[in-house]
């Protein structure tokens, strides 16, 4: 499974403000009871200082046994003070919120569950961003919103989007597949790759759902930009390894020699990959090769299962969030 790698940033981000936040916590209570109490900030100091000459005794040779007893000295005089406060041993010592990985996110099996958590949470947050179109899901997709004539070919349409979504897996060995939807604005097309979406990125995939406006305006930034951009980079970068990549509106963006380029380097880069991308698209199928080119017409239709939208625009009939 791929992780998001501008979705795994923010989830460092957070981790990094929590430890940070931590530490000045840490820090300013131990400010205060060193004012309270200063010899317990000379304490602190000495025994640091000890550590130091221990490390040194034993580099050099020194007097080891002097050194440790000084320190135990020192640490047994530091708990008397603390207790003497009112405080436990270890008041002063740091606590991490996260003992697995002392809040560095990563223990030596890898990624440590708390930043798992986050990145989940990010996903969610990611997912509830790109899907604020609506709250479309398979269970308020209805099929009696269409015409007698395309009701068949729509529950065909539905049942590939569902299972698509239900069997989503990622694998060397078997690419869960490529989905392009053809057919005029206001057919369900939407609805449908956002109810794969939202399914699938519950399911723990990391789904990209873009427009090709959007898509393209990255490209063109990126072939015109001055100066290398971080985020930029990492747009294009989600776009070729996530899990999932959708691809909303291909027609509706400005067609260039650059765009025309970078929309069949990522299908073909993604298929070569193994990994699944949805299309969807205003064009007609026979119209692809035109609009577009032979090769990006050849992949889509070639290598993708092909679901044709037909009918009357049906947004006139939907809810004001979009559903059907
Ligand atoms: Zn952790």
């Amino acid at each position: 499974m791929a992780l998001d790698g501008k979705i795994l940033q923010r989830a460092r981000e957070q981790l990094a403000a929590s430890r940070r936040a931590r530490e000045l916590r840490f820090n300013s209570r131990r400010d205060e009871l060193y004012v309270k109490n200063p010899r317990l900030f000379e304490l602190d100091r000495d025994i640091s200082l000890a550590c130091v000459n221990a490390a040194s005794a034993l580099l050099r040779g020194g007097d080891i046994a002097r050194v440790e007893a000084d320190n135990l000295r020192l640490q047994d005089e530091r708990m008397a003070v603390l207790r003497k406060m009112g405080l436990s041993p270890d008041a002063l010592d740091e606590v991490p919120n996260c003992p697995l990985c002392d809040d560095r996110g990563y223990t030596s099996d890898g990624m440590c569950v708390c930043l798992k958590r986050l990145y989940k949470n990010e996903q969610a947050k990611e997912l509830s961003k790109l899907l604020k179109l609506g709250r479309q899901t398979f269970k308020n997709f209805k099929l009696d919103h269409y015409g007698d004539e395309e009701r068949e070919e729509m529950r065909r349409n539905f049942r590939v989007c569902k299972l698509f979504a239900e069997r989503f897996s990622v694998s060397s060995s078997k690419s869960a597949g490529n989905i392009l939807m053809s057919g005029d604005p206001g057919l369900g097309k939407t609805h449908l790759s956002c109810a794969i979406a939202r399914e699938v990125s519950e399911q723990g995939y990391s789904v990209v759902y873009e427009t090709a406006i959007a898509f393209c305006a990255v490209f063109d930034k990126l072939k015109f930009q001055r100066q290398f951009d971080e985020d930029l980079e990492r747009d294009a970068n989600r776009y070729s390894t996530c899990d999932l990549l959708i691809l909303d509106d291909l027609g509706t963006e400005m067609k260039t020699t650059n765009t025309i380029s970078a929309v069949y380097d990522i299908i073909n880069s993604r298929l070569v990959s193994g990994l699944s991308t949805i299309v969807n698209t205003n064009c007609y199928t026979e119209e692809l090769a035109e609009d577009y080119s032979p090769q990006i017409a050849s992949r889509l239709l070639g290598e993708y299962t092909v679901l044709r939208f037909r009918g009357t625009d049906l947004r006139e009939q939907l809810g004001p969030n979009g559903t059907m």
